[in-house]
């Protein structure tokens, strides 16, 4: 069982904003604030650590 929150795909609904983990999707692709069924697929940023000395 891997959780780990690197895994996590985010949604963003296209009508409110709300940014939403795959993993609150339940019962498929749907806003859980307003409901709209129209989520768009975003990547979670993904930081590099760089020393910049
Ligand atoms: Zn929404």
């Amino acid at each position: 069982m891997v959780g780990e929150e690197e895994q996590a795909i985010l949604y963003q609904c296209v009508r409110c904003g709300t940014i939403v983990k795959s993993s609150e999707l339940e019962l498929g692709i749907r806003c859980p604030y307003c409901r709209y069924r129209v989520l768009k697929k975003i990547r979670p940023p993904v930081v590099k650590r760089v020393l910049a000395r």
